[in-house]
């Protein structure tokens, strides 16, 4: 009876798909039970898919609950079968590793980088909320992706991708409809040359498109000394004193007027520009502060300046920064540079080398914008910092005195004990003053005591 039953064809198909197929016996034992077999030999692309599927599919799930925005890029190498003719494919593959890492680079740790098909990465950019900046990753990533790739046997190797965004839930709401909006995308960089993104939507490629015209204008502008600085006084809390100077970029464009510093950044970081725009503000600031050293006697006055990530991925930095120092006359103590966390996170830059290597120069080194939610003070201990900056933006909110009080209490307790200077900016009334002094913070910073100005206007700051 038994034996009737297992030999009853059954009415489905089992399907095994694997990276290797099941032992013979086992599938013996399943055809003898008279089940259909069907064995789907599972390649790499096949499994990288389902973990592209299922990856956003996790993804869009978490943003129907959080009603945040995805942004699916595909990422396509430009002309990449040349490469595997020429150098072969195993090279090929090793290049194709490194230009995921490289991805990699370019984004958060929550995001994820996945090789579709033969050259082709899907990159999901999750909980994105500023769909805007979808562009100054695309940028970021086609800059990363044009450094050279040095791959052992092989001369250098250029590449160029082109990449095609959609965004979930403006452009798709399925992940099939997004890859292939992505994909039409990516096309359309492709035809127009490579090298470039397109956004599925037609309204966003003209804002891209605007954004281009908006890079050459900062170039245009880096090379006609438009790229000015202005200058905020640093008051010593205990003397009442102007102790420092921070050097903050100014760009007056021709037609829009002033444009945000952040925005001045965030443009430049994205299109490779923040190297020389921050030599030029390091350059303007260190002869203006030196100006100032010079002609005022024994001036106790530090000039602090704002470096991006990026700034240190020149290898030449310390040794250019040592020269316009020593050519203005600017001594070294009083050289204060403002870092920000995700220097200090990213591992691939070795920043404890070059902080190190600043430090032994005699520079201060001061975390700007320190949030103890990334990177923990006790963590910190593994960089020669010497000073921690916070925004005070949080003292203005009336809660704050009964909810965040002790917590604050406990930062600055802590970070002195660790022996850090604590300079608090963003200083917008009395109060916040009141609360910096009662609390034995170092320095203060913000309009309440005075808003960035020109050089010429900042002259009756200085200590004399
Ligand atoms: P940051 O380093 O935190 O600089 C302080 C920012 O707060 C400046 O904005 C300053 O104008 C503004 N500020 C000063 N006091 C107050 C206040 O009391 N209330 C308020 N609400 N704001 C105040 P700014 O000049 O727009 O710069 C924004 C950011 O852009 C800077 O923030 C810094 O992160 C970046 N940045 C500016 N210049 C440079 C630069 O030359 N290089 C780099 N890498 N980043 C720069
Ligand atoms: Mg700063």
């Amino acid at each position: 009876m038994a034996q009737e039953k297992a030999t009853e064809p059954k009415a489905c198909t089992l399907t095994i798909a694997g990276p290797t197929p099941p032992p013979e016996n086992i599938i013996r034992q399943f055809r003898d039970q008279g089940w259909q077999v069907e064995i789907k030999p599972q390649n790499e692309s096949t499994s990288s898919r389902m973990l592209f599927v299922d990856r956003l599919e996790q993804a869009i799930k978490r943003s129907r609950r959080y009603q945040d925005n995805i942004i699916l890029f595909v990422v396509d190498l430009d002309d990449f079968k040349s490469i595997n003719t020429r150098y072969g494919y195993s090279l090929g593959d090793k290049l194709l590793q490194e230009v995921s890492e490289r991805l990699r680079g370019c984004l958060r740790q929550y995001d994820s980088v996945i090789l579709l098909g033969s050259d082709e990465f899907a990159v999901i950019l999750c909980d994105f909320n500023k769909i805007n900046n979808a562009e100054a990753i695309a940028d970021k990533i086609l800059l990363h992706l044009s450094d050279p790739f040095y791959l052992p046997g092989a001369p250098e190797i250029f590449i160029s991708a082109s990449i095609g965004i959609s965004s979930f839930p403006n452009d798709g709401q399925q992940v099939d409809t997004l890859l292939a909006n992505s994909e039409t995308a990516m096309r359309l960089a492709k035809e127009a040359g490579g090298n470039s993104y397109r956004y599925f939507t037609p309204d966003m490629n003209d804002r891209a498109a605007r954004r281009k015209v908006k890079e050459m204008e900062l170039r245009r502008a880096l090379v006609h000394g438009a790229i000015k600085v202005h200058y905020q006084p640093i008051i010593e809390l205990a003397s009442g004193q102007v102790a420092g100077v921070e050097a903050l970029v100014r760009w007056h464009h021709p037609e829009q007027g002033e444009i945000s510093a952040l925005e001045v950044i965030s443009l430049a970081n994205a299109t490779g520009l923040i190297q020389p725009l921050g030599r030029q503000v390091m350059n303007q600031a260190i002869i203006q502060v030196g100006e100032w050293h010079k002609t005022c006697n024994s001036l106790n006055l530090y000039l602090s300046v704002n470096f991006s990530k990026n700034e240190f991925r020149d290898q030449q930095f310390e040794a250019k920064l040592s020269t316009i120092l020593r050519d203005a006359g600017l001594p070294t103590s009083a050289f204060w540079l403002e870092i920000t966390e995700d220097f200090l996170l990213d591992e691939r830059q070795q920043p404890e080398k070059i902080l190190t290597r600043l430090k032994d120069m005699g520079a201060t080194l001061v975390l700007d914008d320190f949030d103890t939610g990334n990177v923990p003070l006790v963590h910190l201990r593994h960089f020669p910092i010497d000073a921690v900056k916070i925004d005070g933006s949080f003292l203005k909110d009336p809660s704050f005195y009964h909810e965040k009080e002790k917590f604050i209490r406990a930062i600055i307790a802590m970070a002195h004990n660790l022996d850090y200077k604590i300079i608090v900016k963003g200083i917008e009334t009395e109060q916040q003053l009141d609360f910096l002094r009662r609390y034995n913070c170092d320095m203060a910073q913000g309009y309440y005591l005075a808003r960035p100005m020109t050089a010429l206007d900042f002259e009756p700051y200085i200590p004399r």
